[in-house]
């Protein structure tokens, strides 16, 4: 029995490789230096990971930012404009990723979209008439030499070449015109590795635990058989992974290829498919440990599990890349009864190791794991329950209708046409993260920490109050991150100190960890919101975090189902949305950000196991506020168009959404849906440093004014600002409220003629 794993955390036990990106970006360290960093922090890796006894090692799981664009970027799969500016490679690389605006030239950002059911976003890939497939870059082949010069025999891995097609865009081509020279130049990959002495390459293939019907069978039937013909000696591994192969599994069992991997945490039915066969002359990777959460394993059901395989030929994995767990529970100050429950990606290694063990006749190594699941874990909350418990139809139900309201809402609002409006958050500079910093480490008093914030509030109102802002906001400086802010002040939730997960290039997300059940023991916002609202005669937005957001970026309990737990939440964001209204705020946002995260990637489960609960959790949350209070809520970083009528169901008054870097496209979905929201889809790119022109935004103004009836539509970027420079954020912000007013001016004549 062999061991391996998918991929691992890339950015390092410390983050080094955002900060080393970071700093490369700033121009205080040279290409090279930030080259020879990466290559060491590669070896690391690798020796760590064989240090852990895992028997086969994956190599080109390591990027500087995303291994979909490294994937494009190998094939030249490249956008003109980006060809056309005179950079070095790694340069136009980081371009494509994050935008250029310089002595050089301009140029947009690629898409970026969320990665299947994660927190993670790759960047989409954009196919034209001019894309020119060929081999453009050498990283899979250094890194795989890398390794071999250090000794170490790796497997590399890249995106498979169903899932890169299924994952761009394609504009005036289709995917078919692609095909051959896309199974063309994965050959030369093939070739290339294996007279460089590669034994196995991997290519991940998620994209094959989606529904897998009709034309797309077609495409995948099509690039494998076209792959496979005349192979190279190179072993070809199937990776899949976040769910299940039912679609295609007598397929794969078919090709040509020689190992399969699979997941057997998410995937349900992947148990009973293997059960109806497994070929003898393949080799199944077996993905039992979770690389998704941080609980320990459950080595005696995972070894059952395993033995209940009728499979000849297997090696022990886990169910996806550990790129999705922190680097390693080592360094967390938990108690040890605390601790002994948690395995993060270091921890996973010695998992496997551990089972390779068991499945070899260790099995003392059983009982010691079992007492884990033998003593209860955590106390319930008996009040909780019962107020979970005593809930019915009508606590799912706002009164009067979305329509009634917004007649209401008017009235009491008096707002202009075209309304504007900022997501939430202001940018969180050196300065804001410094003095949360010191307050933690109680390095400066309650009053002091006070002030700094209350003075940074008042600055930034009065910037929106200068500049012209409709609904002005308080800029979130108290809050680390969306999540972790609330979860800090609710019962049942755990912290760790450096559990950092990549969400997308060097940002990362440090999920906190549902513990227990959750319940909120006294307000959260309420003290910031109403300060910021005593401070303007304009409306300040209170900004929240909803519950299937908050659940979808903490790492959930396995005890309890996640519905139970995030109707728990929604019970705990209710009474803050009723505490914020007792207190004067009358737009209320609750952020659903990351409502998509959790959907099923199969359709045909989209609403009995997930939507048919998670929209109700979010009403729960407001379903008791007066007709006058409008409640928004902000969306973002993912496909809508296919789920409007649920969002339509969510029963908000206004969404904004992130809808620049997509397009727009979702405006015509919107309006074939017939969306009776008021809605702001976002104007301007607020990942990409760039600074969008007056111009710029009144064009995607009017493209919004084409679709979406004017007395509907909000104007805001397309989500926070936290993550940018003040320059960019208030010249960006303030050319959005010109352009608003221009607009509505232009709606205004027009209106009067
Ligand atoms: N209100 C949050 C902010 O502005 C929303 C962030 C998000 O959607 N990711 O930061
Ligand atoms: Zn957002």
């Amino acid at each position: 029995m062999t061991t391996t794993i998918i991929g691992f955390p890339r950015i390092g036990e410390n983050r080094e490789l955002k900060f080393n990106t970071e700093k490369y970006w700033r121009n205080e360290i040279s290409e090279t230096e930030l080259l020879d960093f990466a290559k060491d922090l590669r070896l690391k890796h690798w020796q760590l990971i064989k240090q852990a006894g895992i028997d086969e090692i994956p190599s080109n799981d390591f990027s500087f930012f995303d291994t979909t664009l490294d994937t494009a970027y190998l094939f030249n799969i490249i956008p003109d404009a980006a060809q056309k500016l005179d950079l070095s490679k790694l340069d136009r690389y980081f371009a494509l990723a994050r935008g250029y605006q310089g002595e050089k030239g301009d140029l947009k950002a690629l898409p970026m979209k969320k990665w299947y059911n994660t927190n993670y976003h790759y960047l989409v890939p954009q196919f034209t008439k001019t894309t020119d497939i060929k081999l453009n870059d050498d990283k899979i082949f250094n890194e795989y030499q890398e390794a071999k010069n250090a000794g170490i025999q790796t497997r590399p891995v890249i995106v498979g070449p169903f899932t890169l097609l299924s994952l761009s865009e394609f504009h005036d081509v289709t995917t078919n015109d692609f095909v051959d020279k896309l199974v063309k130049v994965y050959q030369e990959v093939f070739e290339k590795l294996s007279d460089q002495g590669a034994s196995w390459i991997q290519l991940d293939e998620p994209e094959l635990v989606k529904d897998v019907t009709g034309d797309k069978k077609s495409l995948f039937e099509n690039i494998y058989q076209r792959l496979l013909q005349n192979k190279s000696n190179l072993k070809v591994l199937v990776q899949t992974y976040f769910g299940d192969v039912r679609d295609v599994y007598q397929d794969l069992i078919n090709l040509n290829i020689e190992g399969i991997g699979l997941d057997f945490h998410e995937g349900r039915k992947t148990t009973q498919l293997v059960q109806s066969g497994f070929p003898d002359d393949k080799i199944l990777f077996a993905g039992v440990v979770n690389g998704k959460n941080i609980w320990r394993n459950h080595y005696q059901k995972t070894i059952d599990l395993i033995n209940s395989l009728p499979v000849k030929n297997l090696v022990i994995s886990t169910s996806c890349s550990l790129l999705h767990v922190p680097f390693t529970i080592e360094n967390e100050t938990f108690t040890p009864e605390i601790k002994q429950h948690f395995a993060f990606a270091k921890e996973k290694l010695s998992e496997l190791s551990d089972l390779q063990a068991i499945l070899d006749g260790k099995t003392d190594l059983i009982a010691k794991n079992q007492q884990l699941f033998d003593q209860q874990r955590v106390q319930p909350n008996e009040s909780v329950r019962k107020r979970v418990a005593s809930l019915t139809a009508d606590s799912f139900i706002r009164h009067p209708s979305l329509k009634e309201r917004a007649t209401i809402q008017k009235q009491e609002f008096q707002l202009p046409l075209l309304p504007t409006t900022t997501i939430g958050s202001f940018p969180q500079t050196k300065a804001v993260k410094k003095i949360r910093a010191q307050f933690r480490h109680q390095e400066i008093s309650q009053n002091e920490y006070d002030e700094f914030i209350a003075n940074h509030i008042k600055e930034w109102l009065d910037w929106q109050e200068k500049i012209g802002i409709d609904v002005l906001v308080h800029g979130e400086f108290e809050r680390n991150d969306m999540v972790e802010y609330f979860g800090q002040n609710l019962d049942g939730y755990l912290f760790s100190k450096n559990g950092w997960v990549q969400s997308y290039g060097t940002r990362g997300v440090k999920p906190p960890i549902i513990w227990g059940d959750v319940a909120r023991n006294k307000p959260i916002t309420v003290k910031w919101s109403k300060f910021a609202q005593s401070q303007t005669d304009k409306i300040v937005k209170g900004m929240l975090t909803g519950p299937v957001t908050i659940l979808n970026w903490s790492f959930p309990r396995e005890d309890i189902s996640i519905k139970d737990s995030t109707i728990q939440i929604a019970l705990a964001i209710q009474d803050e949305v009723l505490d914020l209204e007792k207190n004067g705020i009358k737009i209320i946002q609750i952020d659903e950000a990351a409502l998509r995260e959790k959907l099923p990637l199969r359709k045909t489960d989209w609403y009995s196991e997930y939507l048919d609960w998670a929209i109700p959790a979010f009403r729960l949350v407001h379903s008791k506020v007066q007709p006058t209070t409008q409640i928004h809520t902000h969306m973002c970083y993912s496909e809508f168009t296919d789920i409007i009528p649920a969002i339509q169901n969510m029963d908000a008054d206004v969404i904004s959404f992130e809808a620049s870097r997509s397009n727009l496209e979702i405006l015509d979905a919107l309006q074939k849906e017939n969306f009776q929201l008021q809605v702001g889809p976002g104007v301007y790119d607020i990942h990409s440093p760039r600074i969008p022109s007056v111009e710029e935004i009144k064009t995607t103004i009017h493209k919004i004014l084409q679709k979406v009836p004017q007395e509907k539509v909000w104007i805001n970027p397309d989500c926070g600002l936290k993550t940018r420079g003040i320059k960019e954020a208030k010249a960006s912000v303030e050319n959005l409220t010109t352009a608003a007013k221009e607009v509505r001016e232009e709606l205004l004549i027009h209106d009067r003629n």
